[in-house]
C-alpha cells in the first residue's frame, strides 16, 4: 500500500496491536522528537499532552512560525480525532498539540456519515496515521437532543434529524444495559461509534487487523479537562481509569 507521508511508520504484519500498553509517556519535552509511529506511541503522546493541559502547564508545541513553515510541504499527523463539534472540545488544545499533529474531523455527537469515514480512511491510508480516536464528552448536547426527541416522540427540525437518528442506536443499547444517566449513555455512544466505524469501514478494519492502526474511544470531562479511554485498542494506558463496562472492544 502506498503510504506517503509516514516517515518512521513500518507497515507490515510485524507490527502488532497489544491489548494494553504500559502507559509510559514520552518525556514531557513539549515537542515530540519524532512523530509517533505506532498506535501505542500515538496514544501515549495524546495522554502526555492531555496531562499538560489538565495540570495547567501546556507547552503549545508546534505552533510557532518555524514549525508552520516546516509542515507547509506535507503533513504527517499521528492521530485522527473524530470528535464532537462541541466548542469546548478543541482537540489541539486539550491534547496540547500544534500544526500538523492531529487530523481532526468533528460532527455533533461524533456521528459518522460517509464523508467522515472517507476522511478517516484518507488519513489512515494516505497519510499513514497510526491512531484513530473517537472523542466524546460529558453533558453532550447531541446525545441529550437525541434522548429528548426519543422520549417525546418529536423529531427535531431540519438536518438535525440525521444527528439524532445516528445516536438512537446508542440510546437503545443504553436502555438494554440499564444505563440511564446522560454521561453513562455518552460513554456507550462512544463505544458504539468505535464499533460502527470499524463495521462500516472495511478499509479501516483492514488497517487495524494488519496492526498498522488502532482505534480507541475517549471520553472527555468538561470541567476537569481529562480524557479517559472507554473502548478500542490499544485498550488504555495506566493513566486512564477503568474502561466502561460497555466497552465491547477493549
Ligand atoms: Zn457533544
Amino acid at each position: 500500500m502506498n503510504r506517503p507521508g509516514s516517515p518512521g511508520t513500518q507497515p507490515g504484519p510485524e507490527r502488532t496491536l497489544p491489548v494494553s500498553t504500559t502507559g509510559t509517556a514520552p518525556a514531557d519535552v513539549g515537542i515530540a522528537p519524532a512523530a509517533p509511529a505506532s498506535p501505542e506511541e500515538a496514544l501515549a503522546e495524546l495522554y502526555a499532552g492531555n496531562r499538560r493541559f489538565v495540570s495547567g502547564a501546556p507547552r503549545h508545541p508546534n505552533q510557532d512560525a518555524v514549525h508552520r513553515t516546516a509542515v507547509a510541504d506535507g503533513q504527517h499527523p499521528f492521530a485522527v480525532i473524530v470528535g464532537c463539534s462541541d466548542s469546548r472540545l478543541a482537540a489541539e488544545i486539550i491534547f496540547d498539540r500544534g500544526l500538523g499533529d492531529l487530523f481532526v474531523v468533528r460532527t455533533a455527537g461524533h456521528t459518522i456519515g460517509p464523508e467522515v469515514l472517507g476522511s478517516v480512511e484518507y488519513a489512515v491510508t494516505v497519510l499513514g496515521t497510526p491512531l484513530v480516536v473517537v472523542l466524546g464528552h460529558d453533558s453532550c448536547g447531541a446525545v441529550q437532543a437525541a434522548r429528548t426527541a426519543d422520549a417525546t416522540g418529536t423529531p427535531p427540525v431540519g438536518h438535525l434529524c440525521a444527528v439524532v437518528d445516528a445516536v438512537v442506536p446508542s440510546l437503545r443499547r443504553a436502555a438494554a444495559e440499564g444505563v440511564a444517566d446522560i454521561d453513562g449513555i455518552v460513554d456507550i455512544h462512544i463505544a458504539y461509534t468505535v464499533e460502527a466505524m470499524l463495521g462500516r469501514s472495511a478499509v479501516l478494519a483492514a488497517e487495524v487487523a494488519a496492526g498498522r492502526c488502532g482505534v480507541v474511544g475517549m471520553s472527555y470531562r468538561l470541567t476537569a479537562g481529562e480524557v479517559r479511554t472507554v473502548a478500542g485498542v490499544p485498550a488504555r494506558t495506566v493513566d486512564a481509569p477503568e474502561p466502561a463496562a460497555s466497552a465491547a472492544l477493549a
